[in-house]
C-alpha cells in the first residue's frame, strides 16, 4: 500500500454563464488534477482550482508545491500509517492548502478503495444523498431575478445569492426583486464575500429584517481577517451569520468559536487543506454547537464528489453548496456523484467512486 509515484494534470472547462461575486469573475473553470498511483497499481484522484482571491493559490504555486515538494515527499509512504502521511503533508509547506486538499483527497480515495467501501461511509456514512442549492450571481436586479426564477422553476428551492458590490443599496433592491419574483416559498442565503464593513452589514441586514425578505443566512458579511468585525454583525442581528472566508483552519475555526463571531461556519476543502483538517473544524464546530455547511470554489465535478463524501458522512454538517459542476459547459469526470437536479447521490463504488479506467483517459486528450 505504498505510495509509487504522483502527477498532475491540468484541464480547463468552460463555464455555461459567467460567475460573479465581490471577489470575482469567472468564465471558466481551471484546476489541477493530481493521480497517486499505488504499487498495486490503483489510483487515487484529487483536484485543486487556483482561487488566487481567496486562498492565494494560482495554477502554476499549485504544480509546483504538489510535483516540488509534496511529491517528493510522499512517495514511498505506506497508505496503513496514513497520519504519518497526513503530518508530513500538513508540514511539508505552509499555505497551499488547495495542492495539499488535491493530495489528501487523493489519498482518501486510496483509503475508500482499499476498505472496500465508499468514502462518505468510511468517514462516518451519514447521508446518502443530499440537497444542494444554486448560486445567483451578482448582476443587475431584473437579470438576477431573471436567472432566480429560472433556477427556481429547476428545483432548485435554495438560492445562494451573490451581494457585497457597489452600494448597499443596490444590494437590498436585488435581493427584494428576487423575493418578489419567486415569492415566500424558496430558501435565500446571501453571501457577500467580504464586501461589506460591519456597520453597513447590519444596517443592510436591518434593511431586510424590516422588509420581511425572510433571509437564511448571510455567509462572510466583513474582510476574512476582521474577527471583531464578524462578532459586530453576529450579535447586532438576527439573521444567522456564517463565517467561510474567516475559517481555514480547526485553529481559525477555535478563534471564531470561543467568541461566538459567528453561528454557522462554512468549511471548503480548498481552505482546509482537505478532508483530515475539515473533519477537525466540523467536530470543533460541533462541540460549540455550531452547525455546518460544505461548499466549494468552482471546481469540476472531482473536486465536489471529494467534498460531497465528506459533507454526507456528518450529522452536523447541515447544508450543502456544491453546484459549481452545474454551471459547467462539461462534465469530464468519469463517475463520482450523480445529480438529479438539486439532489445528490453518493456513488456506491469504493473511494470516491470514480470510473479508474474512465478518469485513466484524463490527460491523455480529454479535458485539455
Ligand atoms: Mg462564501
Amino acid at each position: 500500500m505504498r505510495i509509487l509515484s504522483i502527477e498532475t494534470i491540468p484541464v480547463a472547462v468552460p463555464l455555461t454563464k459567467p460567475f460573479k461575486t465581490a471577489l470575482r469573475t469567472v468564465t471558466t473553470a481551471y484546476a489541477i488534477y493530481v493521480k497517486v498511483t499505488c504499487e498495486d497499481g490503483r489510483t487515487g484522484w484529487g483536484e485543486a482550482p487556483p482561487t488566487h482571491v481567496i486562498t492565494g493559490d494560482s495554477l502554476g504555486s499549485i504544480t509546483y508545491a504538489i510535483e516540488e515538494v509534496i511529491a517528493p515527499l510522499l512517495k514511498g509512504q505506506d497508505l496503513r500509517n496514513r497520519e504519518e502521511m497526513f503530518c508530513l503533508l500538513k508540514r511539508s509547506i505552509v499555505r497551499n492548502t488547495s495542492a495539499k486538499a488535491a493530495v489528501d483527497m487523493a489519498i482518501h480515495d486510496l483509503l475508500g478503495q482499499f476498505s472496500g467501501m465508499p468514502l462518505y461511509q468510511l468517514l462516518g456514512g451519514y447521508r446518502s444523498e443530499i440537497e444542494t442549492d444554486f448560486t445567483v450571481s451578482v448582476n443587475d436586479a431584473a437579470e438576477m431575478a431573471d436567472d432566480a426564477e429560472r433556477y427556481f422553476a429547476d428545483g432548485f428551492n435554495v438560492l445562494k445569492v451573490k451581494v457585497g458590490i457597489g452600494e448597499i443599496t443596490d444590494d437590498i433592491e436585488r435581493i427584494r426583486a428576487i423575493r418578489e419574483r419567486i415569492g415566500s416559498g424558496p430558501k435565500i442565503r446571501l453571501d457577500a464575500n467580504q464586501g461589506w464593513k460591519p456597520q453597513e452589514a447590519v444596517f443592510a441586514i436591518g434593511q431586510m429584517e424590516d422588509a420581511g425578505l425572510d433571509i437564511e443566512l448571510i455567509e462572510q458579511p466583513v474582510p476574512t481577517d476582521d474577527i471583531d468585525g464578524l462578532q459586530y454583525v453576529t450579535n447586532h442581528t438576527i439573521t444567522p451569520i456564517m463565517a467561510d472566508e474567516s475559517v481555514f483552519s480547526a485553529k481559525d475555526a477555535l478563534r471564531v468559536l470561543e467568541r461566538r463571531a459567528a453561528d454557522l461556519i462554512n468549511i471548503k476543502l480548498m481552505k482546509s487543506g482537505g478532508i483530515h483538517e475539515a473533519l477537525k473544524i466540523n467536530a470543533l464546530a460541533e462541540t460549540y454547537g455550531v452547525e455546518c455547511m460544505v461548499g466549494s470554489m468552482i471546481e469540476t465535478k472531482l473536486g465536489i464528489t471529494a467534498a460531497a463524501h465528506f459533507a454526507a458522512s456528518q450529522p452536523n454538517i447541515t447544508r450543502f453548496d456544491f453546484d459549481a459542476p452545474l454551471m459547467l459547459a462539461e462534465d469530464i469526470v468519469v463517475g463520482g456523484i450523480v445529480y438529479a437536479g438539486k439532489v445528490i447521490r453518493m456513488p456506491e463504488g469504493p473511494g470516491l467512486g470514480l470510473d479508474q479506467a474512465g478518469m485513466g483517459l484524463i490527460g491523455k486528450g480529454a479535458g485539455q
